[in-house]
């Protein structure tokens, strides 16, 4: 059974390809040219096992030759790029994560195609089988696979089953929920395929392409493609191991000032002859923690922070010793020594100007090494560098696109509370 694969490569034009400029037809092309890496991977293979058409994870395209004699070139443009965002999203993958098996793969394929509507609508290019369901802010396949409810697979009610084809699991295929059908392509085979890293490449080059040209886009500049983009491209590492990465490198750099002593060797260390091996001395150098307590902090992330903090600290046993903390709005409360920064009173709740908290901690003896700024960053900072002592500035916001700036030499951690 052959089809008419010009129909095909219609459609993937239609996707990629800008009209005459400054117009946008209901149904004239697209202008998605970041698209075209993945639509041309695709592997097309006639099926009479599906009703329209579906994907697997190798990226073979099943196609109904009947459907595709029928459908209009927009109607499989639009189903091509709802298979691409299955692959593109590794929902398949996904899908296997969450547990999802047959009983469930309904619900998943529900939830995976809500999301896709989000990446699909604003440039016209959702099928119109699909439901859009908006989540602000978005939220991931993962969520909505939870808070939906199974629902009875509908044997035989929905008019698209009356070929007897639909078993509920062919809608999109493995590619959308992970589970294999009878009639695709065992990926154990030697037949072409698109490989896993393959894959990797190809999400990687649309990701990137968008990135590169979606300024110049007339249709539909999609923000939950923007997102997806750069989570790939430039992956943001969680805000804990950035955090615990800066208290340790903070830690790193004032042990370095010299604390490598040199002594002599116990005998069992003594394993190369007339060598004098360094031996590392602990040192934990003096903490204090300054914390804004001026009206604009976010409490609920101050307390997330704060207690991840607490927990990075409890790694390098100064509890004995406690941490220097205060905290400070526009004027510096007494320093305090607290076991856990969690447990500082939390007083003030005007203005900010984290300057007054930052002097006030300096003049405390010992005479900390590093202090710890928690803040949504709307402070004044010190002119310089402080000297001989490490800041590090946690900037507290729920967006990180919108933090302030904090001055180069130091240390910042954005500490945002992202969807993963
Ligand atoms: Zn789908």
């Amino acid at each position: 059974m052959t089809f008419d694969d010009n129909k095909l490569t219609a459609a993937r034009l239609w996707v990629i390809s800008a009209g005459r400029s400054g117009t946008r037809l209901p149904d004239g092309p697209r202008n998605q040219p970041y698209l075209a890496r993945a639509l041309y991977a695709l592997i097309p293979t006639p099926s009479d096992d599906v009703l329209r058409i579906t994907v697997d994870e190798g990226w073979h395209l099943y196609v109904n030759p009947e459907w595709l004699a029928a459908a209009s070139v927009p109607d499989v443009g639009r189903e091509l790029v709802h298979l691409v965002w299955h692959l593109l999203n590794r929902h398949a993958d996904r899908a296997r994560g969450c547990g999802v098996e047959p009983m469930s793969a309904q619900r998943w394929r529900r939830a995976a195609d809500e999301a896709i509507g989000e990446f699909t609508d604003s440039a016209g290019l959702r099928p119109r089988h699909i439901r859009l369901v908006r989540n602000d802010p978005p939220v991931t396949v993962e969520a909505r696979f939870t808070m939906l409810t199974d629902e009875r697979p509908p044997v035989e009610s929905a008019p698209d089953d009356q070929s007897g084809k639909g078993s509920g699991l062919d809608e999109c295929g493995s590619g959308a929920d992970g589970i294999v059908r009878c009639h695709e392509t065992p990926r154990t085979l030697d037949l072409p395929q698109v490989s896993r890293v393959d894959g990797e490449l190809i999400r990687r080059d649309v990701a990137t392409e968008f990135l590169r040209t979606r300024y110049g886009y007339g249709i539909g500049r999609s923000a939950v493609v923007e997102r997806w983009a750069k989570e790939i491209v430039e992956p943001v590492v969680p805000w804990q191991q950035v955090l615990g990465a800066a208290v340790r490198r903070a830690v790193t750099v004032t042990a370095a000032g010299g604390d490598y002593t040199y002594r002599r060797p116990s005998r069992r260390t003594a394993t190369v002859p007339n060598v004098v091996l360094p031996s590392r001395q602990r040192v934990i150098p003096e903490f204090a923690v300054v914390i804004d307590t001026s009206g604009s902090v976010d409490e609920r992330m101050l307390g997330r922070a704060l207690a991840e903090f607490d927990s990075i600290v409890s790694t390098l046993r100064i509890s004995e010793r406690g941490l220097l903390a205060v905290s400070a709005d526009t004027v510096a409360f007494t320093p305090t020594r607290v076991s856990r920064a969690a447990d500082i009173a939390l007083l003030g709740g005007g203005g900010t100007d984290m300057t007054v908290g930052i002097a006030a901690v300096l003049e405390q003896r010992p005479r900390p090494q590093i202090v710890i700024v928690f803040t949504d960053g709307y402070t004044p900072w010190p002119n310089q560098p402080l000297a001989g002592a490490i800041l590090v500035a946690v900037i507290i916001g729920s967006r990180r696109e919108s933090l302030p700036a904090t001055p180069d030499w130091i240390i910042r951690v954005e500490c945002v509370d992202e969807m993963t």
